[in-house]
């Protein structure tokens, strides 16, 4: 038996313990929080030995006792790791984030421990160098080359002084942006905005008073209305508030999280982030952080992503130009003198809609069931794929509000088991996202069934109603499931080549392709059914969908573009000296013509995407994968079935069980017969 097992023989930590739970699940109702710390210790020393056993092997390096041995390593802290971070980002409070910010620096650490370990790298350089006379599979090949450049890329071909600096830089920038994502939810909190006067809420629809009424019973004050900077609060605000001055308040106070010149400012943390990944960079031998990121991505380099985006930018800044003119001309019809402004976009446009296309979204809502979207998307994965979902009661959850199911293959196998978690929560970041919580490989012939988490920020059931969603939400639904499916069908022997775990890029594609299926008459018709009659959704609100998905599609993609321009604009820089955000931000904003009346979709200080980690010199990457989720749907439309079985077949064959076993582009033309062309996306949003 392992040493650190039988130190807590008296097995009062979960996590030193194999789960006796259904499936292996974590048993999330016996974790404490006073179990993370000792476990990520354990985790890490086990791992430690582990690489170091690996590393002096007396025996020549093999792919087996190195490759394969490393990538099957660190049971224990991963273990550890996808349940604490998990929560962390779901379900924190003030003692989970101080773990993080105990650990993180120790993880840092350990990370270099093993990419600057020089013993380890030699074994695999050696590999590396004589790959072609290895017999290899075609797998082993991958993750082997995926190994030999995760390496180099984090240091391992540096001297010992840059070692040393390295070393120095992942620490002090992994404490960064945990402190930017700390800032933001923060901030995120803080804000309440109390309404005590009905009369301020003039124009909000029932449902949306009413929430407003029961979160501010819930903070312990009855007979009022809250409303906070989640977007299930604020944003129908924006849509329907006949209150200028109230819309004019949370826009601001939205767009201006982490930049208030408080203990929770971002601005110097940007700061910091930007110097010491410059540093990073340029130390591993790259002009610009945007050329170190890009290096391990489709697109490559920052000229591919700069005139990808410009392919795009133009004919959106155009829409939302024409756009902003149709809507200043309905408020110029309102005779009170105004200039459109961004608080006003949302609610004229919301008029627009209804002029145009006669369709009010609250009149969708009743048939846009939580309930009866997540079942449609089980559905359309029963008619796509052949996947049977069962829901699993007293299964152990972090949250009352978290549901398990489990899914099954067509011959009743199991695929995996899936958590939602839907509701949004003080300590829950904001947003939504797909996590692991254990990850699909095949060691010594078993094959490890994953365990998947999507997780949302959706709006809550009241006392009148259930949870009833918006369009965007609905899509939202779809998105993530296409992470799910992603994670739960992969087929990878080594866990760093399963699901998810391809280059940033490709990783939006599986989920945005899923977007596309939500609002096709025949698969809407399967669950889009009124929450109270059960009643189909009607073909003349079908055909006001269809219509109303052309529409606002300027300012959509302008706020987003725009978001990816700014990101390149950062990461392209090379000057470390101390700079004004405000002013770069909006510098990047005039180079590109953004018009007053749109705001980026994230301003800098809450740009968590691109601060905290994952999406540096990445934000481009959800345009990239739409070209390549609209083109792969294309596929469906032209044989006039978007069910085709032989093409859901070869998806699932070809993409969704292949993970980062081969180059993306190569998993994408296997699919397709051919490279993507941005056609499909430009039609569907009516740029073309
Ligand atoms: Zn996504």
């Amino acid at each position: 038996m392992n040493m650190l097992l039988t130190n807590y023989a008296n097995g009062e930590n979960p996590f030193f313990q194999n789960y006796k739970t259904p499936f292996g699940v974590p048993p999330f109702d016996k974790i404490k929080t006073e179990h993370y710390l000792p476990a990520f210790q354990a985790g890490i020393k086990q791992h430690q030995n582990e690489i170091d056993k690996i590393a002096t092997n007396k025996l020549a390096p093999t792919f087996d006792n190195t490759v394969a041995a490393l990538d099957y390593s660190g049971e224990l802290l991963k273990k550890v790791s996808y349940v604490f971070f998990n929560l962390y980002s779901t379900d924190s409070n003030e003692q989970m984030e101080a773990i993080a910010e105990q650990i993180t620096p120790q993880l840092t650490e350990h990370n270099d421990n093993l990419y600057l370990n020089e013993a380890l790298f030699k074994r695999i350089k050696t590999l590396y160098e004589q790959k072609d006379k290895l017999g290899l599979s075609f797998e082993q090949n991958r993750l082997l080359e995926k190994y030999y450049k995760n390496f180099v890329r984090n240091g391992a071909a540096l001297n010992a002084e840059q070692k040393a600096q390295l070393r120095e830089i992942n620490k002090e920038l992994s404490l960064a942006e945990l402190q930017f994502g700390q800032n933001v939810l923060a901030e995120t909190n803080a804000y309440q905005k109390w309404i005590t006067d009905e009369k301020d809420l003039a124009g909000l629809p029932d449902n949306v008073r009413q929430a407003a009424a029961e979160a501010a019973e819930q903070a312990g004050r009855k007979g009022a209305w809250l409303f906070t900077l989640q977007k299930a609060s604020f944003i129908p605000v924006l849509q329907y508030s006949k209150n200028r001055d109230l819309r004019k308040e949370l826009v601001t106070a939205y767009t201006h999280i982490a930049n208030n010149n408080n203990q929770h400012d971002n601005k110097a943390v940007i700061n910091k982030i930007m110097k010491l990944r410059i540093q990073k960079a340029q130390l591993l031998g790259f002009p610009t952080s945007a050329d170190y990121y890009l290096d391990d991505t489709m697109a490559k380099t920052p000229d591919k992503v700069y005139s990808f985006l410009a392919s795009l930018w133009e004919p959106s800044l155009k829409k939302a130009k024409e756009e902003a003119a149709e809507l200043q001309q309905l408020m110029d019809t309102e005779g009170k003198g105004e200039k459109l402004e961004p608080w006003d976009w949302w609610f004229y446009a919301e008029k627009l809609r209804k002029i145009k296309y006669d369709l009010n979204e609250e009149v969708l809502r009743p048939y846009f069931k939580l309930e009866n979207v997540r079942q449609g998307v089980f559905d359309l994965a029963s008619r796509l794929y052949g996947l049977q979902f069962k829901k699993l009661n007293n299964m152990p959850v972090y949250h009352p509000e978290v549901e398990v199911f489990e899914v099954l293959d067509a011959d009743g196998s199991l695929v995996g088991i899936l958590y939602t978690d839907y509701f949004p929560r003080a300590g829950k970041q904001s947003g939504a996202w797909m996590n692991n919580i254990s990850e699909q490989y095949i060691k010594n012939g078993v094959n490890f069934r994953p365990v998947i988490c999507n997780v949302g920020n959706l709006t809550k059931s009241i006392a009148e109603h259930p949870s009833l969603l918006n369009m965007d939400e609905v899509e939202t639904i779809f998105h993530e499931f296409g992470h799910a499916l992603h994670g739960l069908l992969a087929q990878s022997t080594y866990p760093s080549l399963s699901g998810t775990n391809v280059v940033r890029d490709f990783v939006e594609f599986p989920s945005q392709i899923m977007e596309n299926w939500c609002w096709e008459p025949e698969v809407l018709k399967t669950y889009a059914r009124h929450y109270q009659t059960n009643e189909i959704i009607p073909d003349d609100l079908i055909e006001k969908i269809q219509q109303s998905r052309l529409f606002n599609q300027g300012f959509n993609m302008t706020e987003l573009l725009a978001a990816a321009y700014l990101d390149m604009d950062y990461h392209t820089r090379k000057d470390t000296s101390d700079f004004n955000v405000e002013d770069f931000e909006n510098a990047s904003m005039a180079k590109i013509g953004m018009i007053p009346q749109i705001h980026v979709r994230y301003h800098s200080t809450y740009f968590n995407h691109i601060f905290t980690g994952g999406y540096c010199a990445g934000y481009y990457s959800y345009s990239w994968a739409e070209v390549l989720a609209d083109d792969a749907f294309q596929a469906f439309k032209e044989t006039g079935d978007v069910y085709n079985q032989e093409l859901s077949f070869a998806f699932r064959k070809k993409i969704l069980e292949r993970g980062d076993s081969d180059e993306p582009m190569k998993l994408y033309i296997d699919f397709r017969g051919k490279e993507p062309l941005p056609d499909a996306l430009l039609i569907k949003r009516g740029l073309k």
